[in-house]
């Protein structure tokens, strides 16, 4: 039987929905056969996935979201098939988180001045022991009804040269395709097409992605057109790179988004996944 991959979603160990566990399972429900939960700078929702992934018998690869700064651009770099444990890669998540923290303090001063108070509060309750992101601070936003979704919440308050959008300095791009390696993993960049490139800065992009050690782009995404794809495509060809595919699923509200609910792969794209051990079949089956 043919594998069905989604390797880019998000658990309450960050700003997902659903918790480790509940994500597996929606999964397992919706066809997918191999999934990689890839939390915002944390690996902590990994361990309660993984026995969930057991249980019901999909295959989870261990992975993470790291948020990495290019050319003073903040882009995504997804590692798969982790080891969560390495030194290198932890000592490196310590340093995001605290960054992490650091930047919900100065938004929550930003929407202060701006008249919007108990923004920090209000984040620290709502992402528990996960990992605070913007997306707490859009549900506050709409909570509140300061604006309409979320959507309209970065529009108007999160986005980059918006009131309350903080700079950060996460990690250069060479050093969080680092940590993936040392950490046995193989580094993908996420949804290439959002961060609005020229197609000269994403072949600089890419080159120096390339050079730090990366091996994969995202090609199919929950929300990628056939254009998307087909550009996304070209990128691979041209930077000799392999394809990764994920949903970017967050939550059952977002009916556009839904674990494994993906375009297919185009055939002259040479999956991620060739690069993944083969599957160890279930004890069981042992003879
Ligand atoms: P952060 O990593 O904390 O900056 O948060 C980034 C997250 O915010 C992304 O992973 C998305 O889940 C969400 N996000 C970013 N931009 C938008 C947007 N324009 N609309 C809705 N959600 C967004
Ligand atoms: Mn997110
Ligand atoms: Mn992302
Ligand atoms: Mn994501």
């Amino acid at each position: 039987m043919q594998d069905k991959y989604d390797l880019h979603c998000h658990s309450t160990a960050s700003d997902g929905a659903l918790a480790p566990a509940e994500v597996v399972r929606r999964a397992h429900q919706q066809g997918v056969t191999a999934l990689a939960l890839t939390d915002h700078d944390t690996t902590a929702g990994l361990q309660e996935a993984a026995q969930a992934a057991e249980d019901c018998g999909i295959r989870l690869i261990p992975g993470i979201e790291l948020s990495a700064i290019y050319a003073n651009q903040c882009l995504h770099i997804i590692g798969l098939n982790i080891d969560a444990e390495q030194p290198i890669l932890t000592e490196g998540l310590i340093k995001q988180q605290a960054l992490r923290q650091q930047r919900a303090l100065k938004m929550a001063e930003k929407l202060q001045k701006k008249g919007i108070a108990g923004a920090y509060e209000a984040v620290v309750q709502a992402a528990g022991n996960g990992e605070i992101t913007r997306s707490h601070f859009a549900d506050f936003l709409v909570a509140h009804g300061h604006v309409d979704n979320q959507q309209d919440a970065f529009d108007r308050y999160l986005s980059k040269g918006k009131p309350a959008f903080v700079a950060t300095q996460w990690a250069s791009l060479e050093d969080v395709v680092g940590w993936i390696r040392s950490a046995g993993g193989i580094a993908v960049l996420a949804h290439p097409l959002r961060y609005k490139l020229s197609f000269k800065w994403m072949n600089k992009a890419l080159a120096a992605f390339k050079l730090a050690g990366g091996q994969g782009v995202e090609v199919v995404t929950g929300r990628a057109s056939l254009d998307d794809i087909r550009l996304s495509v070209q990128l691979l060809r041209n930077h000799q790179l392999l394809a990764s595919v994920g949903s970017d699923f967050h939550t059952p509200e977002n009916q556009w988004v839904e674990l494994g609910r993906l375009a297919p792969l185009p055939a002259e794209a040479e999956p991620v996944w060739s690069l993944f051990s083969p599957r160890q079949p279930p004890a069981a089956e042992i003879h």
